[in-house]
């Protein structure tokens, strides 16, 4: 199968392959494309990231990866914004964009707590809007200036007026998430934000959860579910391992707008994410002993483990098991398609049985197949496993076993990451049953 573009595609949907096509509005032909969005991200400001983590690199690695659009991360922070200033140039075009050589566009982002220790990302139409909201939070934040992800001394409802008031839009980050999310502190967007409940048109999914996961909460149908990578560091394993495909006419502000509002054509058509198992709270889990609870172990122990005495953390899971009220899944019309992916550097490192992914021998093998395919994402979506094959037959066949949706996962939880074993492979995991701790193993999942 080959689009107009001479793109080849191969098991996946046509849908997912169409780069473009005409949309009628009014009697106008509007051509629309689609584009690869991470609009999570944090620099080296923020705590725990790496010091690669700079415009200029972020950048070139988008360019490899296959995304077309970056939040530029920690953008409130005034050291952050001279640094984007200094690596990235202003769009003549849209005061909101800024650009790098490579040709990837920036989106001027960040993400806050609140004083509830609720996490937002706020996404702004220009810089001068980024210097008013800066202006009106320098009265509730101390750390403006030393910190990537600002501690704003209001609550969610006071900052997305803030945020609403300066034209930017504003949604909670990795919204179930146990420690710093919205709905670990509320059960729902009303209690959080109030009166501009209304304002908000997006919530970010998290690692830990997907479109089916989330969509079992009736209250938040309406919105769009922004997949983005949260990554600390800018390679590709990390930045865009998760991101959202919208068609926009432009990479403008406004036409982000559009997309995230669904409007005039423009909207989300495809949340690209880790498998959810992958979350590093997917599942309610002891932070000491890592053993897996039901939410009714979970509650009946009140939440400290029979085993070892430490807490269990609520996983992602068991939280929208509570919020959803025993609903089960229901998509809305609008509501794009949702795939799991696995980065190309960890497939690889699997395929060679190579720990660590930055080692040389994963890094030769990635950068052989990225300049033979183009991007990243081209090789996990797109490239006829018929032609990865071709170069290299083990990363292929576990390329297939993924689009197929085979890989098992020891499922994520209370912090550690979930781990992918492919079809046939043991490992083993703990789960609490029946007053015992009872030992599975992927290899006996139907
Ligand atoms: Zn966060
Ligand atoms: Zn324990």
């Amino acid at each position: 199968m080959s689009d107009i573009l001479g793109n080849i595609y191969l098991n996946i949907p046509l849908r997912y392959a169409l780069i473009s096509f005409e949309s009628y509005y009014l009697g106008v032909v509007v051509m629309l494309r689609q584009v690869n969005a991470d609009l999570h991200l944090h620099g080296k400001y923020s705590g725990a990231v790496s010091n690669d983590m700079l415009p200029s690199t972020m950048g070139e690695q988008a360019k490899l990866k296959g995304l077309d659009m970056l939040g530029t991360a920690d953008i409130l922070n005034g050291r952050w914004i001279k640094i984007v200033r200094e690596q990235l140039k202003q769009s003549d075009s849209d005061e909101g964009i800024f650009l790098h050589e490579s040709g990837t566009r920036f989106v001027l982002q960040t993400e806050v707590e609140d004083e509830n220790r609720v996490h937002h990302i706020l996404l702004f139409p220009s810089m001068s809007k980024v210097e008013e909201v800066r202006e009106a939070l320098s009265k509730y934040c101390k750390d403006l200036d030393t910190e990537g992800r600002p501690k704003i001394h209001l609550n969610g409802e006071s900052i997305a007026e803030i945020a609403t008031e300066a034209g930017a839009l504003i949604g909670p980050s990795h919204a179930f998430t146990p420690w710093t999310s919205l709905y670990k502190e509320f059960d729902s967007l009303k209690e959080c934000y109030g009166d501009y409940s209304d304002k908000i048109y997006f919530i970010e999914l998290g690692l830990s959860a997907d479109t089916d996961l989330a969509d079992r909460i009736e209250e938040i149908s309406n919105l769009t579910f922004l997949s983005n990578s949260d990554a600390h560091s800018p390679w590709p394993n990390k930045m865009g391992r998760e991101f959202t495909s919208f068609l926009m006419e432009e990479l403008t502000f406004a036409e982000l707008e559009k997309a995230i509002k669904r409007t005039n054509g423009r909207k989300p058509v495809l949340n690209v994410k880790l498998n959810p198992k992958e979350g590093k709270y997917h599942r309610t889990r002891c932070m000491g002993c890592l053993t897996f609870f039901s939410l009714e172990y979970y509650n009946l122990f009140k939440h400290r483990c029979p085993v070892c005495k430490k807490t269990i953390k609520k996983g992602v899971v068991e939280r929208i098991q509570e919020l959803s009220g025993g609903r089960e899944t229901i998509h809305p019309d609008h509501r794009p398609d949702c795939i799991h992916i696995i980065p190309l550097s960890e497939i690889i490192s699997i395929a060679y049985e190579v720990k660590n992914p930055y080692s040389q021998k994963v890094q030769s093998v990635w950068r052989d197949l990225v300049n033979e395919f183009g991007t990243e994402i081209k090789v996990l979506l797109k490239v006829p496993i018929s032609e990865i094959d071709k170069k290299d037959k083990k990363v292929a066949e576990l390329i297939s076993l993924f689009r197929e949706n085979r890989f098992r996962y020891v499922p994520g939880g209370a912090g550690q990451y979930g781990i992918p074993v492919p079809p046939g492979k043991s490992a083993k995991y703990k789960v609490w049953n029946d007053g015992k701790v009872v030992e599975l193993d992927v290899k006996d999942e139907i």
